[in-house]
């Protein structure tokens, strides 16, 4: 059991409070690494992002907490096919 990717989110909502475990877990589309949830400062705007443990500064995704969906948010990827 790997406790990495997990995130306690604390609601409040008038009288109800309660505590949700939100487990993410994805794999870079870019190079197939493990994506980790760490903080987005200082390079990122968002508070929390989804950082490729293999380029942790360079396949940066977005994280949303409600879709867990995320999109690229690192430096614009050169390849050989989009050049064309
Ligand atoms: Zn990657």
């Amino acid at each position: 059991m790997k406790d990495d990717g997990c995130e306690l989110e604390m609601f409040r909502h008038e009288k109800y409070r309660w505590t949700r475990l939100v487990r993410f877990s994805a794999d870079c589309p870019r190079c197939g690494s493990n994506i980790e949830l760490q903080p987005g400062k200082p390079d990122q705007q968002y508070p929390l992002v989804g950082r490729c443990v293999e380029s942790p500064h360079a396949h940066v995704y977005s994280f949303d907490r409600m879709t867990l969906k995320g999109a690229y948010l690192g430096p614009p990827i050169i390849s050989a096919t989009a050049a064309k």
